[in-house]
């Protein structure tokens, strides 16, 4: 290659982004070196201040420059509920609706295979904080993926002896959707979630 070392070096780190291959890293490292070397130094900036700054909250796991984050410690918040989600972007859909309680983060899933236990996505954690707590309802809007309700279903086996609500997120017909056009999946998973019209 006649690319110089440190261009070489510029792409092959740009590979470590998620669906960024050679020819897309390569693209965006000589983009940068040719026309943008002030965005360039804004994003290394950028990458630099959050890596070191940007931590889990101590009590949601959610990502945060505080030890406690912005949602943990708003208290006008409704603490009869508590939402357990598999990652900070689950934690900001679920924010764009009228849900106002607390969280807990995961940041990840149950996986055996890649190793993944309870106590490295926080499940302890999460079950202390229930149990010190006063939660009544703790809702688990774990993804719908094989994955997603084991680790649900571990969560409530692992609270069988606390008194709290335990709930899932409903599965179901999205909104506008034709029956025949949705996957057997999800109109089996809205058959099983059905709920009285009146
Ligand atoms: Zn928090």
């Amino acid at each position: 290659m006649s690319l110089s070392p440190l261009t070489q070096n510029l792409i092959a780190t740009f590979k470590i982004l998620p669906g960024i291959g050679q020819k897309s890293a390569t693209r965006m490292a000589l983009h940068l070196l040719e026309r943008n070397r002030d965005g360039a130094k804004k994003l290394a900036y950028a990458l630099n201040e959050a890596m070191n700054l940007v931590g889990n909250c101590q009590i949601c796991r959610n990502l945060s420059e505080q030890n406690i984050c912005h949602i943990c410690s708003d208290t006008r918040r409704n603490s009869d509920l508590l939402c357990v989600v598999e990652g900070p972007l689950d934690l900001f859909a679920i924010e764009q609706t009228d849900y106002h309680g607390y969280y807990f983060v995961l940041n990840g899933h149950l996986s055996p295979l890649d190793g993944i236990e309870a106590s490295d996505i926080g499940i302890d954690l999460l079950v202390k904080r229930i149990k010190n707590g006063n939660f009544k309802e703790l809702i688990i809007a774990t993804n719908p993926t094989v994955e997603g309700e084991a680790t649900a279903h571990y969560i409530a086996q692992s609270l069988t002896d606390v008194e709290i609500l335990i709930t899932r997120l409903a599965h179901g017909m999205p909104l506008g959707g034709e029956l025949e056009l949705v996957d057997g999946g999800t109109v089996m998973h809205a058959l099983h979630g059905r709920k009285p019209l009146l």
